[in-house]
C-alpha cells in the first residue's frame, strides 16, 4: 500500500507565525509541487517535494514550508515541514528588538539562531559565553569562573540568590560543551532568561549613568539663599 500526501492545493493551513508567537491561520499564496516516479516493475515509488508560501491572517508575515515525501512512508507518519526562515521558538525580549547591543549583539544574534534552530547545545554555549563576557566587561579576566563570580558578588554586581543561577547556567554550558550534554528545552529557557536579564541589567546601569549625567542637579539650599540675596539686592 503506497500514500501520496494530499497534492490538492490547499487554501490556508494552521502554522506557527514569528510575529504573532503563536499557531495562526495562513493563505496559502502559492503551492508548488514536484515529484518523480521510479518504476520497480510491479510497483512504481513516488518522491516529491511540495512547497508553499504562507501568508499570516492576522500579521501578513511571510514564510515559505517545504515538504519532502514518498509515496513508501508509513501513512501514519506526519509530513514535517522545513521553514523559511525557520519558526522561533523565542522572540527577543522587546529591549534587544528595540536597541542594538553592540558588546553582545554577534552573540546574541547567534544564540537566537540556534534557538530557532533548536541546537541547544550551541544555544547553551554561547549562553555561557555571554555570561563570561558580562563577568569580564565587570571586573576584568578573573581566571576562572567561580572567582568572577566572587568579584561580582563583593562588588554588590550579584546577590546570594542569584549566584546559584548563574553558576547552573554555568555548569549547563560547560556540560554542553565538554560533555556533549543536550539540555532540555526547560533548562536552556532558564540559562536564557538569566543570560538576557544578565544583558539588560549592564544597559540599564549604563542608562541610570547617561540619566543621571543628562538631569541638571538641583540647587543646594546655600546656592538657592545666595541667589535669592544677590535677586533682592538687584532690586
Ligand atoms: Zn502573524
Amino acid at each position: 500500500m503506497t500514500t501520496k500526501p494530499d497534492s490538492s492545493p490547499k487554501k490556508q493551513v494552521w502554522s506557527h507565525c514569528n510575529m504573532c508567537g503563536h499557531e495562526t491561520v495562513h493563505d496559502v499564496v502559492k503551492q508548488i509541487r514536484k515529484s518523480r516516479d521510479y518504476d520497480h516493475g510491479e510497483y512504481t515509488v513516488s518522491v516529491g517535494t511540495t512547497w508553499r508560501i504562507l501568508q499570516c491572517r492576522g500579521c501578513h508575515e511571510v514564510a515559505m514550508s517545504r515538504v519532502d515525501w514518498c509515496s513508501e512512508d508509513f501513512p501514519g507518519d506526519p509530513y514535517m515541514p522545513t521553514y523559511f526562515p525557520p519558526r522561533v521558538s523565542r522572540r527577543k525580549p522587546d529591549w534587544l528588538i528595540r536597541q542594538e547591543v553592540p558588546a553582545y549583539q554577534g552573540l546574541l544574534d547567534e544564540v537566537y539562531a540556534a534557538l530557532h534552530a533548536d541546537s541547544r547545545r550551541l544555544a547553551m554555549m554561547g549562553a555561557r559565553a555571554i555570561i563570561d563576557k558580562a563577568i569580564a566587561r565587570k571586573i576584568g579576566d578573573q581566571g576562572s569562573f567561580a572567582k568572577g563570580l566572587d568579584e561580582l558578588q563583593k562588588a554588590n554586581l550579584l546577590s546570594q540568590q542569584e549566584r546559584p543561577i548563574i553558576e547552573a547556567a554555568i555548569d549547563a554550558g560547560s556540560a554542553a560543551m565538554h560533555r556533549g550534554h543536550q539540555p532540555s528545552v526547560d533548562s536552556l529557557n532558564t540559562t536564557i532568561d538569566i543570560v538576557e536579564r544578565v544583558v539588560h541589567a549592564e544597559i540599564l546601569e549604563e542608562k541610570a549613568k547617561e540619566l543621571a549625567a543628562a538631569t541638571p542637579k538641583r540647587a543646594s539650599r546655600a546656592t538657592t539663599t545666595k541667589a535669592e540675596k544677590q535677586d533682592k539686592a538687584g532690586r
